[in-house]
C-alpha cells in the first residue's frame, strides 16, 4: 500500500499503539461474542480549503481551525483508521506553495500519529506546488502520466483515487481519455474484490447542445459507464459541491458526497468528515458534523454492495 504521508515517528507510533492495546483488545472481545469480523475504517475528509493564512476566514469559517478539529475527533477516536484520505481542494483556491506549507503543519499530527495520509487533487489544487510540499505523494513513476492517481488495498476492497483537476481555480473537472483507460484496466485487473472510486468533482450529465456551465466532470458520462459496467465497482465518493448526501444510481452504483471541512455554501447544511467502515458486503458511513447540534451529526448508513459482487 502505498503510504502517501510517511510516519515521522517510529517509535511514537509504537507508543500509540501500546497505549491503545487495552481499548483494542476489549473491542475484539466484544466484536468476537457477537461473531463480528474486525472491521477497518478510514477517515474521509474533504475540501479543506488551507489557506497559507492559519488565521484566514472565509463564509466565516477558518478552514486551519475546522481541519484541526477533524484531525482531533480522528485521534480521539478508539482505534486508529486504516487511513486518512483528503478527497480534494486540499488549498484554499490557487494551489500555493504557501497553501500546502500550512496544510502540512496540521497534518503532521496525523504523520506523527502513525497513520498514512492521501489527498486527491481538486479544482483548487495544483500538482506542482502540492509535490514540492509533500515529497512521499509524488510517485517515482505515475500510473497515468501528469495525474495523482494511486490505488489503495483495504481489507475488504481496493480503493481508486482519482485525479479530476483540470485547471488550477477553473470549477470543471475531467478526468481525460487516458486517465480513464488506465482506471478501466486496473478496475478490471482488481475485480475479485469490491471497488471504491474517489475523486473531487461530481458527476454533471447535460444534452451536448446544453449552454449550462459544467461544474461538475466533463466526463461523467464515459466514467459512470465504465463503474456501471463493471458491477464489483460499489461506490463513487466525491466533495466539490460541499454539501453531504448519500443516493444511488438506477444501476446500484452508490454516490456518495462527503461534506466539506471548510466553509459549506448552503447555511444548513453540515460540514465535518464522515467515518468509513469498509466491510465485507457492505460501506458503513457517519456522519460527524463539526455542529454536534446539527440534526444530521451522527447519521449513519450501511450501503450494501450489489450483489454479483458478493462471492
Ligand atoms: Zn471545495
Amino acid at each position: 500500500m502505498p503510504l502517501h504521508l510517511l510516519p515521522q515517528s517510529r517509535r511514537r507510533f509504537l507508543q500509540t499503539t501500546l497505549a491503545s492495546g487495552t481499548t483494542l483488545l476489549a473491542a475484539r472481545m466484544v466484536g468476537a461474542e457477537k461473531s463480528e469480523p474486525s472491521r477497518e475504517w478510514w477517515a474521509l475528509l474533504s475540501d479543506t480549503h488551507i489557506a497559507a493564512d492559519p488565521a484566514a476566514i472565509a463564509r466565516g469559517v477558518n478552514m486551519f481551525d475546522n481541519l484541526n478539529r477533524v484531525i482531533d475527533q480522528v485521534l480521539a477516536e478508539p482505534s486508529p483508521p486504516a487511513g486518512v484520505i483528503i478527497n480534494g481542494d486540499c488549498a484554499y483556491l490557487n494551489g500555493l506553495a504557501a497553501d500546502y506549507a500550512t496544510l502540512s503543519k496540521a497534518l503532521q499530527r496525523l504523520a506523527d500519529a502513525g497513520l498514512s495520509v492521501h489527498m486527491n487533487m481538486g479544482n483548487h489544487d495544483d500538482r506542482g506546488p502540492f509535490y514540492g510540499a509533500f515529497e512521499q505523494q509524488q510517485p517515482e513513476r505515475p500510473l497515468v502520466e501528469g495525474k495523482h492517481v494511486s490505488i489503495l488495498e483495504s481489507k475488504f476492497a481496493n480503493v481508486f483515487l482519482v485525479d479530476s483537476l483540470q485547471h488550477v481555480n477553473q470549477v470543471t473537472g475531467e478526468l481525460g481519455p487516458s486517465q480513464l483507460d488506465w482506471l478501466t484496466k486496473a478496475l478490471d485487473a482488481h475485480n475479485t474484490k469490491p471497488a471504491i472510486v474517489i475523486g473531487h468533482h461530481n458527476l454533471q450529465f447535460r444534452p451536448a447542445e446544453s449552454q449550462e456551465r459544467v461544474s461538475g466532470l466533463l466526463d461523467s458520462q464515459q466514467f459512470i459507464d465504465a463503474l456501471h459496467a463493471r458491477p464489483h465497482v460499489q461506490a463513487y465518493v466525491f466533495g466539490h459541491t460541499h454539501n453531504w448526501s448519500v443516493r444511488q444510481t438506477d444501476q446500484q452504483l452508490h454516490l456518495i458526497n462527503l461534506p466539506p471541512c471548510a466553509y459549506v455554501f448552503n447555511e444548513s447544511r453540515p460540514n465535518g468528515w464522515v467515518r468509513a467502515e469498509i466491510g465485507e458486503n457492505e460501506l458503513k458511513l457517519e456522519l460527524r458534523a463539526l455542529d454536534p447540534k446539527h440534526v444530521e451529526h451522527g447519521q449513519q448508513k450501511e450501503l450494501q454492495y450489489k450483489l454479483a459482487a458478493v462471492n
